[in-house]
């Protein structure tokens, strides 16, 4: 029997320092000296102050400087969401045509876990077929390129590097109610991970609705916003 896994995020290599970073390229923007002069002379107030300086403004170039790079496992649905985001990110995800799916794991999503015995046993018996088949076109050397073909939405293993800029970007919209279970969790578990290195960075990250006040998903709204905001109302009389 095959185990099934939970989808993880490790924060597995960022920048030494990358409120300094951020803070250093914001002053070098105005200042007639060098990033290395810039960056020893600043004290950690300084860098602090101009950080929530560039995030009142909207000075996020900036924030492109600063990179996190992330092991993912998730799911093969996820990934394929996952990738979607194109600017300011970097991908590399194991190849089904380089190494071979025969001891796969997978995700069983909580709906599937909580519909009962009978579905969730189809569910596994569905991921044993599939690898009893996969199994058997690779024994009869047909290449894995093509034996994939009938793996279902199995584990897969991704390294994604992006740069503060870009991760606000991906919380905006993964973090949301309304993104699919297993994304929204790792998104949150990387907001998690990166509001512990620089804090004050990622202050003003989060789903469009808390950190924007506004929700771009129109009539599909989970309705968080106009809860809280009638929840203001009642507070205000
Ligand atoms: C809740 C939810 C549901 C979704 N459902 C679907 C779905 O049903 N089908 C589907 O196909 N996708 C779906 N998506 C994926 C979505 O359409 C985007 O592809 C994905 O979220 C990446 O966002 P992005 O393009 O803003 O990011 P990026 O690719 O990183 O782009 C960042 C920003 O750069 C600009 N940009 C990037 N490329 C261009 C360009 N070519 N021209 C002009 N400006 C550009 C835009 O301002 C963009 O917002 C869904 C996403 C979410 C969050």
């Amino acid at each position: 029997m095959r185990l099934a896994i939970e989808p993880q995020v490790s924060l597995i290599d960022y920048d030494d320092d990358p409120l300094a970073k951020v803070a250093t390229a914001a002053r070098l923007c105005y200042s007639s000296k060098g990033a290395e002069e810039l960056k020893d002379e600043m004290t950690a107030e300084e860098q602090q102050k101009l950080v929530r300086k560039i995030l009142k403004l909207g000075h996020y170039s900036t924030l492109e400087h600063a990179y996190f790079t992330f092991h993912v496992v998730c799911s093969r649905v996820t990934s394929h969401q996952l990738v979607r985001q194109r600017v300011g990110v970097s991908y590399s995800q194991r190849s089904q045509r380089y190494v071979k799916e025969e001891g796969f794991t997978y995700v069983i999503p909580p709906s599937i876990k909580n519909a009962g015995k009978e579905v969730l046993a189809k569910f596994k018996e569905h991921y044993e077929s599939s690898q009893e088949l996969y199994n058997e076109l690779i024994a009869a050397d047909i290449p894995a390129e093509d034996a994939r073909f009938v793996l279902p939405a199995i584990k897969t293993n991704l390294l994604v590097t992006y740069n503060a800029r870009s991760l606000y970007h991906f919380f905006s919209l993964r973090c949301c109610n309304r993104a699919q279970w297993e994304i929204r969790k790792l998104a949150q578990d990387m907001l998690k991970e990166v509001k512990n290195i620089a804090p004050l960075l990622f202050e003003k990250a989060g789903a469009a609705c808390e950190v924007e006040g506004e929700c771009p998903e129109g009539e599909l709204s989970c309705g968080r916003l106009a809860d809280s905001k009638s929840g203001e109302a009642n507070e205000n009389g």
